[in-house]
């Protein structure tokens, strides 16, 4: 563990009624003498000090501070936080003071975070969690990440690990007591176990993605003809007028996204420019953008005009692949009933006008998203790092199965058992601590 003490603004950049600076390491208790007086509250208790600059004694402000002695802390070192008032030149000015202590220096991004891993008191994934905690905007992503946060993963992984490191164990003794021709087959004692835990694992793998695209959060786009009514629906389901709406056909050239919180997803409406031949450069490079951008996305609404209908777009009609869902708008100037279903996909018939609809497209969509992306048994895999190290895990096991029954068989049971290592880090921590604690915040 690094000597040095670090310290950072945890709270919010913005302007508050409180921010929180937290210090950590040796230096943390001195810190908070010099700057909060004598003697330090008692430990975890919330003390009402003045804050005054060490050198020139010059009052800062006056607010809580709470002593978070080691290893009993966030980060298992010396803790020290102030509570202040959460104005820009408070802020700067006990960060000033901080700075200018003897063995103080301003904290990396997650290096709060990464010290209580170093001190053991969390494993990569539940680190992993407090990172997603703090990026969670719905709420099965704060679920997901509380979860994660708690060990949920740590659990999985580490039972696992802990499962094929015994099956190893016993095929080891088994293959040693085959040499002294005793007669054990190493392979019937670790068989069923073996196969149970495959199973186990090939089904964590087999989960659509739900967990990464939970976090990642879930793309829509919308689709059709000029003129439909897609930017008039992308405002309808946003419920704010997000696109510029116009009679003019061809408005929407570029792609307008919108996050919305869609029963709990993250999900990102995109608009997209009208699907049609154009001279105009700029239209047509909407045009290749929107095609792009439905590729890319996971679910296409598919939108027709129900002034035009039973005429429908023939490029649109061509879009009506698996992931997407025909929406037939102007359903005020339908001349006749709305269809039941439009390409072989079940219709959702809606006026952006009128609102009617509407609401019924949005549960729709909202279903459609947890048909593809159903809730797991057990904890949901939710980053490809994780991904890739169960994949290496899984084929590894897929050796130790297919492979003769000899030391190649607990070779390969180590290095399922070193993959899911990775993950918690366990083993290899060097080579993933940086892409870990990367997309963190200052502060976590
Ligand atoms: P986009 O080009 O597909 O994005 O279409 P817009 O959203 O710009 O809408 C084109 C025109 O259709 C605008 O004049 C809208 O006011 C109109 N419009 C959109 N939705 C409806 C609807 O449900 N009913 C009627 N009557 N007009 C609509």
């Amino acid at each position: 563990m690094s000597g040095d003490t670090v310290f950072a603004l945890s709270s919010g950049g913005a302007r508050a009624a409180i921010a929180v600076i937290r210090v950590s390491g040796p230096s943390a208790g001195a810190a908070l003498e010099a700057i909060g007086g004598r003697p330090l509250p008692a430990p975890r208790e919330a003390a009402l000090r003045r804050f005054r600059t060490p050198e020139a004694g010059e009052p800062i402000d006056r607010g809580l501070c709470v002593w978070f002695p080691g290893p009993a802390s966030a980060t298992g070192e010396d803790v020290a936080e102030f509570h202040v008032h959460g104005g820009p030149a408070v802020i700067a000015a006990l960060v000033d003071a901080l700075a200018a202590l003897p063995g103080l220096r301003p904290a990396e991004p997650g290096e709060f975070t990464r010290r209580a891993f170093e001190a053991g008191r969390l494993d990569l994934t539940q680190a992993e969690g407090i990172a997603d905690l703090v990026a969670a905007e719905t709420e099965a992503q704060r679920r997901q990440a509380l979860g994660q946060m708690e060990g949920a993963l740590h659990r999985l992984y580490d039972g696992w690990r802990a499962r094929l490191m015994a099956l190893r164990a016993s095929v080891e003794a088994a293959i040693d007591f085959s040499d002294q021709d005793l007669g054990a087959d190493p392979m019937a004692a670790a068989a069923p176990d073996l196969a149970a835990l495959e199973a186990e694992i090939a089904a964590h793998l087999d989960d659509a993605g739900r967990g990464e695209r939970l976090r990642a959060g879930f793309t829509i786009a919308i689709l059709g003809a000029p003129n439909v009514g897609k930017s008039s629906l992308l405002n309808r389901l946003s419920g704010r007028e997000a696109a510029i709406v116009s009679t003019r056909a061809g408005t929407t050239r570029d792609v307008v996204e919108v996050r919305l919180d869609l029963a709990g997803w993250p999900v990102t409406l995109a608009d997209t420019a009208g699907l049609r031949e154009s001279r105009d450069e700029i239209e047509s490079e909407g045009v290749r953008r929107a095609l792009a951008r439905a590729a890319d996305a996971d679910l296409a609404l598919v939108v027709f005009d129900g002034a035009l209908w039973p005429e429908a777009d023939s490029r649109s009609l061509a879009l009506l692949g698996d992931a997407a869902l025909p929406v037939l708008n102007k359903s005020d100037l339908l001349a006749g009933p709305a269809p039941a279903t439009i390409g072989g996909h079940a219709a959702h018939a809606a006026s952006c006008l009128t609102g009617a609809g509407i609401d019924a497209l949005l549960e729709a969509l909202a279903e459609d998203i947890a048909r593809r992306y159903p809730a797991p048994a057990v904890p949901a895999l939710t980053r490809a790092r994780h991904r890739q190290a169960v994949i290496e895990c899984r084929e590894a096991l897929a050796r130790a199965v297919a492979g003769p029954a000899d030391e190649r068989l607990a070779e390969e049971l180590r290095v399922a058992a070193h993959a899911l290592g990775r993950i918690t880090g366990r083993v290899d921590v060097e080579a993933v601590l940086d892409l870990v604690f990367r997309d963190f915040c200052i502060g976590k």
